[in-house]
């Protein structure tokens, strides 16, 4: 039975959902104003495991991963310019350009990686009337003031009646201190307090009508309410990694709370940060490196082209909670290891069975499930894989023989686990090779039977071959004694 670990009780507990029909996940998704790197492969690929697993062990999921297009500003997401609005400032575009545009890439980038695409997609800019309504709902239950046409959470009244920084572990002296003094709090009465709508300043080029003023919601808004209106009141999973804890879900907690009166969500979830070669990822640093860089391999801390496959198995070899460390090093050992999966699976496919197995390649199923149950656990899975590989080769190197049942059971494991689960995608070179020299051998054999065709003198046959092969881009050379051809 799976086990996950609920950052809010900081420990596993077995997963027991609200309504076995049917789990809702809702996960924190991209804000679309640059392309995705690592930081946002890493949750996208954590709960891609999360959904595909859950789905193997028999649950219909409503997973919901949002697009935030409006409201996240540049200063601890409260203060500042909107990052979209910046970017559409600087590049002279409407601001739905740039929404369209990066989520587009985004969109590309994620089925690279093998991300299956959620079940709903909501963006913050389409759910501005149901933000409004659950702002309303928070001032109604008095834990929020209006300043200045802005609405603000009124830290302070709610921490009385509910345990605020539950989440993240804080207090709010640490908050305090930690909290950066910047211009415009004095509407704030505490600088912890934080914004579920602002008003907009005359240059902000995104702005909505509202009872308080013409502005535009606070970045933590949209997760509450579009959780709530796809998922409801109550729902199973909320994900995201680990640097939303504070202040985004810690707020998510809070806004919830006030409005309903309860938190939202049963099973918060939060996977480990990726740093580069030790460094914290970030723009001071330069190592912020595109998912497109890793593809093409064009950044200078990159030693060559990593395939988005790569990039998920190095993911994927690291459990969901520990931090990961991204060099080019570390991702040339993952394509080596990725590479001998591959093998193995190509190898599997070839098998032929004997009479009876001389070698044990039982129980892969289920530890491979104990593993996924024990939080999702992928770097053990991925041994037992190896350890199964050994098996594969030793078998095809004559050295075992394995039965029909258990190579037929063999390989529907090892296709649950490593196309279903796992979501590798096994292209191989192997599989090209084969591909290349099965396309080589029916171009030969349409010239031979041309040869043939002009030695018999049957010259429209002959003449079909060829303009039908130019046609399909072929060129064909006659030689003195057959032919050369090149596409
Ligand atoms: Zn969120």
């Amino acid at each position: 039975m799976l086990q996950i670990y609920n950052t809010l009780t900081r420990q596993k507990e077995y997963f027991r959902p609200l309504n076995k029909g049917l789990v809702g996940m809702y996960v924190c998704g991209p804000t679309v104003y640059g392309d995705a790197h690592l930081g946002h492969a890493r949750p996208a690929i954590t709960f891609d495991l999360l959904y595909r697993y859950l789905q193997y062990i028999g649950y219909k999921v409503r997973y919901v991963r949002n697009i935030t297009d409006v409201g996240h500003l540049e200063h601890d997401a409260d203060e500042g310019e909107d990052k979209i609005a910046k970017k559409a400032r600087l590049e002279q575009l409407e601001p739905m350009e740039v929404v369209q545009y990066y989520t587009n890439r985004y969109h590309h980038d994620m089925e690279q990686l093998g991300v299956l695409p959620p079940s709903i997609e909501p963006h913050a800019s389409g759910h501005i009337i149901e933000q409004i309504a659950f702002i309303q709902k928070i001032l109604d239950k008095g834990y929020a003031y209006i300043s200045n046409g802005s609405v603000y959470m009124d830290v302070e009244k709610y921490a009385k009646d509910y345990h605020y920084g539950k989440l993240s572990g804080r207090n709010l002296q640490d908050i305090v201190t930690e909290t950066r003094e910047l211009d415009g709090q004095d509407e704030k009465k505490h600088s912890y307090d934080f914004a579920l709508w602002k008003k907009a300043a005359p240059e902000h080029i995104m702005h909505w009508p509202s009872p308080w003023s013409e502005g535009f919601p606070g970045w933590h808004m949209e997760c509450s309410t579009m959780g709530c209106k796809y998922l409801g009141e109550q729902f199973d999973i909320h994900g995201g990694g680990m640097d939303l804890m504070f202040p985004h879900h810690e707020a998510e907690i809070a806004q919830s709370c006030a409005a309903l009166g309860h938190d939202s969500v049963r099973y918060w979830m939060h996977n480990n940060m990726i740093t580069i070669a030790g460094k914290k990822m970030g723009k001071s640093y330069n190592n912020f490196i595109t998912l497109e860089q890793f593809f093409t391999g064009k950044h200078e801390l990159l030693t060559k082209p990593f395939s988005p496959m790569t990039i998920r198995f190095f993911i994927l070899m690291a459990h969901y909670r520990s931090t990961v460390d991204f060099s080019s090093e570390a991702l040339e050992a993952a394509e080596k290891g990725l590479a001998r999966l591959t093998e193995a699976y190509t190898r599997l496919q070839k098998l032929q069975p004997a009479a009876t197995s001389t070698i044990d390649t039982g129980g892969l199923k289920e530890k491979c499930e104990e593993a996924m149950d024990d939080d999702l656990n992928s770097p053990i899975v991925i041994s037992h894989l190896f350890d199964s590989a050994r098996a594969i080769n030793t078998i095809y190197d004559g050295k075992a023989t394995i039965s029909s049942a258990d190579l037929e059971q063999l390989k529907a494991v090892w296709k649950t686990f490593v196309i279903d689960i796992l979501g590798l995608k096994m292209n191989n070179s192997a599989g090209n090779e084969q591909h290349a020299e099965a396309y080589k051998g029916a171009v030969d054999m349409l010239l031979e039977l041309r040869l043939k065709a002009k030695q018999n003198k049957d010259w429209a046959t002959s003449d079909t071959i060829r303009d039908r092969l130019i046609k399909l881009g072929f060129n064909i050379k006659d030689m003195k004694d057959g032919f050369e051809w090149s596409l």
